[in-house]
């Protein structure tokens, strides 16, 4: 995260209509247009799936290979020890931390996101006895949901899922800790971190975010915004590959309260000292449980070398543009039965577009056969992600194209 790219002039759009002339003028003045080399894509696709499956960075098929034929194949197990296989998880922790704003020794890569999810509301309840309710919004990710109230029931605490309307007063004094999600993965909506993080302390909770949607896209401020707790999936926009495992993130100060509820010996404090008694290490890698699968690593490792040098707020503005962009055009291209269902303002959406049609997987199938890889999400959802390192203002414009070209055909 060192240096600077050169942000984009942004969202100062005239009110012109989009032509294949402006945005290849974007293009020309993007500073993140070289960033494209960093991945393999497909020819001839527009990938605007990068918030389900992040796209292949192009140093990961070769890092994989060398780990398996020079680590595995001839150090064998003396990969573990000495071979660093075993500081991978907070090694890489660390590589992630600057892109959430956190700090070395706060973010640890173990587990997938929903068993991180439950590990941590679990170890937040059982740090704070008095208060036995998790509290969480219903327009949450379901998974979030299911995790969260396994996780209650497992510390013997309740999970009470309120409208985001009545968040506020939800935030009583028997709420432990407030599990939310950064961006809605239906509309695209942003939430605010800084205000409902307040909220949930001012109510003495800690508050837990997922930041699935958020990683690698958007600046997230773990630090500056004094985020206690967080999640997050590394096969998104960190583009870690399919099922690589998710990120998690415990405050500094927060770290030796908190106990694992699943302890492991590889997050024992001395993990090849075979005790008999849980003993936690310190700091972070006391959330460990397990051997760490280090090809899966080894691959987001590698991805990740798609975010050296690279500026967040460039990536944050880019991301910005080429969602409004891919909105002013369908707007502007007035077709009735597609209609914008994400928030309009550039500033409070993630890097998502969805657009409802009554027939949303239609839409995405005949655009996919066109090249627009978008996906549906029930029941009348088609989304689009735009991550800024691999696509163009005119991957943007030609993706409105289709969708729209597609939309009007349905309507004859
Ligand atoms: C994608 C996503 C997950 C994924 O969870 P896994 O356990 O890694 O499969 C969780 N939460 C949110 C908000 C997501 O968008």
């Amino acid at each position: 995260m060192t240096g600077q790219t050169r942000s984009t002039s942004i969202i100062r759009f005239v009110s012109a209509r989009w032509t294949i002339g402006r945005a290849r003028a974007l293009d020309a003045d993007d500073g993140l247009a070289e960033m494209r080399k960093r991945f393999v894509l497909p020819d001839g696709v527009i990938y605007l799936d990068g918030n389900s499956l992040g796209a292949l960075g192009s140093t990961v098929s070769e890092r994989i290979h060398r780990t398996i034929d020079e680590e595995w194949g001839i150090a064998l197990a003396a990969g573990w020890q000495g071979g660093g296989w075993l500081e991978a998880p907070e090694r890489i922790g660390d590589r992630i931390a600057p892109l959430i704003g956190a700090l070395a020794g706060e973010v640890l890569v173990a587990d997938p996101t929903s068993i991180a999810l439950a590990k941590l509301l679990s170890a937040a309840l059982t740090a704070r006895p008095s208060r036995r309710v998790i509290v969480s919004t219903t327009d949450n990710f379901p998974s979030d949901l299911y995790a969260a109230a396994g996780a209650a029931q497992l510390v013997g605490a309740e999970l009470r899922v309120v409208d985001r309307a009545d968040l506020a007063a939800a935030l009583t004094e028997e709420v432990g800790v407030c599990c939310l999600t950064h961006v809605d993965f239906r509309s695209g909506e942003l939430h605010d971190i800084p205000r409902l993080t307040r909220a949930a302390h001012d109510a003495g909770a800690l508050v837990l975010w997922d930041l699935c949607h958020s990683a690698g896209v958007l600046p997230v401020g773990c630090e500056e915004n004094g985020i206690d707790l967080a999640v997050g999936c590394t096969y998104k926009y960190l583009n870690g590959g399919p099922g690589s495992p998710s990120f998690l993130y415990v405050r500094r100060t927060l770290q030796d309260q908190l106990e694992n509820p699943l302890p492991g010996w590889l997050g024992h404090d001395e993990p090849f000292g075979f005790e008999a008694e849980w003993r936690p290490a310190q700091g972070i890698r006391r959330f460990l449980t397990s051997t760490p699968p280090i090809l899966a690593l080894a691959a987001l490792d590698a991805a990740l070398d798609a975010f050296e040098g690279v500026s967040l707020m460039a990536v944050r503005h880019k991301s910005m543009a080429l969602g409004q962009l891919f909105i002013e055009m369908v707007q502007e291209g007035n077709v009735p039965s597609l209609q914008v269902a994400s928030p309009l303002s550039p500033e409070s959406r993630g890097s998502q577009v969805s657009l409802r049609h009554a027939d949303a997987p239609a839409v995405i199938e005949a655009a996919m056969t066109r090249g627009v890889i978008g996906d549906f999400r029930t029941p009348d959802l088609c989304r689009f992600g735009f991550a800024p390192l691999y696509l163009s203002y005119e991957d943007a414009f030609r993706a409105a194209e289709v969708v729209l070209e597609v939309a009007r055909s349905m309507e004859l």
